[in-house]
């Protein structure tokens, strides 16, 4: 079982990005170049997806 890390492309910053192989379904991680936080959709093969934000106090 390997612990490397593993590459993704980041769907909001559209850079390559590395993260942790430990991941688990529907966690949150955050971009460590744009900040934004990402959800993790599927984990073979990694699917990483914007995070939906909690709309209610950004509408203003
Ligand atoms: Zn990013």
């Amino acid at each position: 079982m390997s612990l490397l890390n593993q590459n993704y492309e980041c769907p909001v910053c559209m850079e390559d990005n590395t993260i942790e192989n430990n991941l688990e379904i529907n966690e949150l991680i955050e971009c460590i170049i744009c900040g934004s936080e990402l959800e993790v959709q599927n984990t073979s093969p990694l699917l990483i997806i914007e995070a939906e934000m909690d709309a209610e106090d950004w509408g203003q």
